[in-house]
């Protein structure tokens, strides 16, 4: 099932505040290539990604880039007990501190850029993180929640669910199989201890402006443990490395993580003329603590 077109944010709001098109005209907020910025201004899009992130009156919300608020507003709308939102745009924090009033002490604004600033540490638990993410910054931020170091092997996942809004393309990275083309460094941190999925798929005429791709909105959530055991830090490292040269082997590839990749792929069981595209995740974990031990010895 696919969003393919909206009412473009004229249509009367559910929550008794302004249309998005209203918010965005009277804060003078036109959209930023440079900043990422496509804006969804239908609530029912935005209401179908706040329903897609699961129950949230008992939950916290992490938002990052909540722009004019669209996205905002639903979350808080559907019940979320909090919403932390971190935006980079200042032109965008009048608007969200009328959100603020709206809904108060249940929506925190913090300005920044979300690569510097992590609340996660600090913020209640249980946590989703929902987000229309910046496209320039998304697989990045993706990537350190997956591997974050307050989520170390054996402790709980600081947060219950990832929903996240990518290019489509991404969005197929991050759910690939082994053997499909889009198998890579996203599909094996992404399944290595949690679970993705596309939930649906967006056209590009939901956004304002229309990007020229569609998007699709992708549900992450945690596994209790991770299917084969590895650090996820040696994890990421290992599938830069593999994949950051795909169409080298591996013996090549990996003397960027190890002076002995034949030594490497012997203690992994992996054949070192392979070539990454080929190895499934528990391949990709053995290699991982394979250089781990290199690097212990
Ligand atoms: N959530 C809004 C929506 O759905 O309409 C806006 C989404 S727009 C795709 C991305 C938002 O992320 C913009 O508001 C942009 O200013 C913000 N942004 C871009 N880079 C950022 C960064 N590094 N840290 C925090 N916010 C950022």
């Amino acid at each position: 099932m696919s969003f393919e077109e909206g009412d473009g944010g004229r249509g009367p709001s559910n929550d008794g505040l302004p249309p998005l098109r209203e918010v965005i005209a009277a804060h003078d907020l036109a959209a930023k290539k440079s900043l990422g910025q496509n804006f969804l201004l239908d609530l029912n899009l935005t209401g179908r990604i706040a329903r897609t992130a699961g129950s949230l009156d008992d939950h916290d919300v992490l938002e990052i880039g909540p722009g004019p608020g669209g996205l905002t507003r639903a979350l808080l709308h559907a019940g979320a007990r909090k919403v932390t939102a971190v935006e980079r745009d200042s032109r965008c924090l009048s608007a969200l501190a009328e959100v603020a009033a709206h809904y108060p002490g249940r929506l925190e604004v913090l300005e920044g850029d979300a690569l510097k600033l992590n609340p996660i540490p600090g913020l209640r638990r249980p946590l989703r993180i929902c987000a229309n993410l910046p496209y320039n910054v998304g697989t990045e931020l993706f990537t350190r929640w997956l591997t974050d170091p307050v989520w170390p092997e054996g402790a709980p996942c600081p947060w219950a669910s990832l929903t996240l809004m990518f290019q489509r393309e991404v969005a197929e990275r991050i759910t690939a199989q082994p053997g499909d083309n889009h198998w890579g460094r996203l599909a094996v941190l992404s399944q290595w201890r949690s679970t993705a999925r596309i939930a649906f798929e967006v056209s590009p005429k939901a956004f304002t402006p229309p990007p020229k791709v569609w998007s699709a909105i992708v549900h992450v959530t945690p596994l209790d443990a991770p299917r084969f055991p590895a650090e996820a830090k040696v994890l990421s490292q290992i599938t830069q490395a593999a994949f950051g040269q795909r169409r080298k082997m591996l013996r090549q590839s990996l003397k960027q993580v190890s002076p002995d990749p034949m030594a490497l792929c012997a203690a992994a069981g992996v054949e070192p003329t392979a070539r990454p595209e080929t190895l499934d995740l528990g391949a990709f974990c053995a290699l991982a603590r394979a250089l781990s031990d290199q690097r212990a010895s």
